[in-house]
Order: structure tokens, then sequence, then C-alpha cells
């Protein structure tokens, strides 16, 4: 008998669920094979709306009312079961659900089981909109599949090994303490992923390498793994810190939350919303796609130009933090929207920083390519590499993982 070998990744937001059905063993290259993605739209907003992608076959898409996460998974396994891919046992190994915060609880993927629920649960006032979406689409896929193990991956995992000083604020202890305030990190699933296949890129083991990982994507943050343990990065309590982002402030002097609800008399959704929704690229532009941005920087745009500069700016600072953090950097990769598409930015972070060991060589980094590859000219010190993220596909390999050995 051959055992289920496929795993259902779910990403499920507030309004929305992505998706994937991956084959993991038995493929005719041996790689785990994407058999089918999809999303579903607008629940509980009215006017619900699914697409669906097979493997080698095209986009469809239809309307549907999706009036709670129930309905939204049950129209994934409908477009599903339609392509002969009933996400179900026997086949049915896990399904792998993306949850934002694990807190410092979570180290690892785990089955979930009712105290694992409850203390996603607890986990709420850490990431308010995130985690009942979570919640929701476990306890769906639970409802709708009782047999097969749900499993829950934590954004936050693989930050859980950043010392003390790197995850503690200077603030009063007990406050801190008592309201779980500390760095926690987010995209953990992509900084895992990526930084191991930068490890293979250079033909080396996890274990022996140091690795800056920038997963620039309209939320950004940095990572310093070393040795294959993540040691510092740039999202903190929640993924509002850091790099300057599509539409978020990233770092900001906290003094200005004052400012704003004292002389401008925001109260603190407005800030919240201001920071996390009109900030950004977006705040300083107008526009949050890097393309858009890039454009209007070429046709001799001022705002544009400012808000490329502050971005490149807060990327190459950061460079120079970890590369202190971690004495000694083998890599440095590019991953998600900007960091895979965006050359500009690319040749933008790493100019003239020659003093760290950077360079890319031009022709390389403007060489179009799908799969992770070197960018650096041979001569430099430190290596620069493009490396895709594929976060579904690392669900599905630590949930597979967890449900089989
Ligand atoms: P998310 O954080 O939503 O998962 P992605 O990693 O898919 O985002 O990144 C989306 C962003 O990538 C877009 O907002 C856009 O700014 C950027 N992007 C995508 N393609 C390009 C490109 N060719 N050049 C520059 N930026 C790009």
């Amino acid at each position: 008998m051959t055992r289920a070998n496929r795993v259902l990744v779910l990403n499920s937001g507030s309004s929305s669920v992505k998706y994937q059905l991956l084959e993991m063993e038995g493929t005719e290259d041996g790689a785990p094979a994407r058999l089918a993605a999809g999303l579903v739209e607008r629940i509980g907003e009215g006017g619900g709306r699914v697409a669906h992608t097979p493997r080698g076959g095209k986009r469809r898409e239809r309307e549907l009312e999706v009036p709670d996460h129930a309905a939204a998974l049950r129209a994934a396994a409908e477009e599903l079961a339609a392509d002969g891919l009933p996400p179900d046992a026997p086949d049915l190994a896990a399904v792998g659900h993306r949850v934002v915060h694990g807190g410092q609880r979570f180290t690892e993927p785990v089955v979930v089981d009712e105290e694992v629920l409850e203390e996603i649960e607890r986990l709420v006032p850490l990431a308010p909109l995130h985690n009942p979406a979570n919640l929701a689409g476990i306890r769906t896929a639970r409802a709708l599949n009782p047999g097969v193990p749900q499993v829950a991956v934590f954004d936050t995992a693989f930050h859980t090994t950043i010392p003390e000083p790197a995850a503690r604020y200077a603030l009063d202890a007990r406050v801190a303490e008592e309201h779980r305030i500390r760095r926690y990190g987010f995209h953990g699933t992509s900084h895992a992923y990526v930084s191991r296949r930068t490890a293979a890129l250079l033909g080396r083991e996890p274990a022996e390498v140091n690795v800056i990982v920038l997963h620039l994507g309209n939320g950004a943050s940095a990572s310093a793994v070393a040795g294959g343990r993540c040691v510092e990065t740039s999202m903190g309590l929640t993924p509002l810190e850091g790099l300057v982002m599509g539409t978020r402030s990233g770092d900001i002097d906290p003094a200005v939350v004052f400012l704003l609800a004292r002389v401008a008399g925001m109260k603190p959704e407005e800030v919240d919303a201001l920071l996390n929704e009109r900030s950004g690229l977006a705040g300083l532009c107008g526009d949050n796609d890097m393309r858009e941005v890039l454009r209007r920087v070429d046709e001799g745009d001022q705002r544009a130009r400012l808000a490329f500069d502050v971005y490149i700016h807060r990327l190459r600072k950061y460079l120079g933090a970890y590369t202190a953090v971690l004495g000694r950097v083998d890599a440095v990769a590019f991953t998600a929207g900007v960091g895979e598409n965006a050359a500009r930015v690319r040749a933008a972070a790493v100019e003239g920083l020659d003093v760290l060991g950077l360079a890319v060589d031009e022709r390389l980094n403007n060489a179009p390519g799908r799969e992770p590859r070197i960018i650096s000219p041979e001569y430099a010190r430190t290596a620069v590499a493009v490396v895709p993220t594929d976060e579904e596909l690392e669900i599905a390999t630590q949930a597979f993982a967890l449900v089989t050995t």
C-alpha cells in the first residue's frame, strides 16, 4: 500500500483563503510537486470569488457566496475535486496551516489538538488580525476532514532562536513581561527556506554558513542567520518594525505616536492605520508597488525618487548592522516580489559596499531567471544571491515531515 503523500496548505486571512495542494513523494523528479493552487476572496463581504489553477492547466474563476471560512474551504475542495484531486483521505497526509503568531511557545510545527488551539487563542492579543483568521481556518478544516492531521506552522518559529539581547526591547522589564512585549519576528518560513536554499546554492551545509536574508515583498523583513539558526530579524512585536514596506513605515521614533495623539488628535486605531496602511512607499509617494515607483523614477518624479532612496537607505543600514551582528557574512540573499524581480533594488542596496565585501555583477544581476542564482562577481568576498522563496512548499515540507516521521 502506498502511503498518503499529499499536503493541503492553507493560508487563512480574515477575508481570504489561499490554498495549494502538493504531492510530496513519488513525483517524476523526486521533488515535491504543486498539483493546484487557488484563492478564495471576499469571505463574509458579499460578491465572493474563487480563482483556481491546476498544474499545467488554465486558471479558472467563478463567483459564489462565501459567508464564512467553512464555505471558503468547501469552495476550494470543490475546485480540487473537479480536477480529480479531492483533498481528503486516503491521499491527504496532512493539512498545513500558516499561523502568524506562535509566541515563545511554538518553536516548531505542531499537530493541532485542543491545547494547541487554546494556546493560539491566547496569542490573539499579539496578532489580533491574523491569529483569529488562522484559527477559523484550522477549526473549519478539522471539522471538514476529522481524520486528517492538522499541522500548524508558525511564522514566528524560526525566530525563536534569537538570543535575548536581540529579542528584548529596553523597556521596563515587568511591563514587557506582563504584556509579552519582545521581538518575535515574522516571515519565518521564508527566512528558514531561503537561508537553507542559499547554503545549498553555495554547496555548503546550513550549519557552515552565515546568511543575511532580505525578504522584500509587500511586507519586508531582514534576518541574520548564523549556521542555520536565526540570530536577529527586523520585524519585532508586530510586522510593523524594520524595513520600509509597501504601506508600512518600518522603524520610526516611537515618540511620533505621542505627537500624532497629542498634536494631531489621532486615536490609537487611527495611528495604527496610518503606520500600517498609509506609510512606507505608499505614504512617501502614493504608490506601494515597486514597479510603479521605478516607472515614476524613470519619468523624473521627485516623490517617487525620494521613496526609492528612503527604501534603499534603510536596506543598506540593515546590511551594515547585520554584518556587525554576524561578524562574518557568507551570503546576502534577496527574495520575495521585489527581491526576486527588481534588479535595480538589488544593485542599489549593495552599491559601493566594498567595505562589506559586497558587489553585484551587472550582467548576472540583470539576467532573467526563476532559479536560485548568484549575482556577485567571482572576486567578491560575500556571495550576493537571488533565491526565490516558496512559503507553501516549506509549510508542506514541515507538515509532511512531522506526520510521517
Ligand atoms: P506579498 O508580501 O504580498 O507576499 P510579494 O512577495 O508577492 O508580496 O511581493 C509583491 C510586491 O513585489 C509587489 O507589490 C511589487 O512591489 C513587487 N514586484 C513584483 N514584481 C516586480 C518587478 N518586476 N519589479 C519590481 N517589483 C516587483
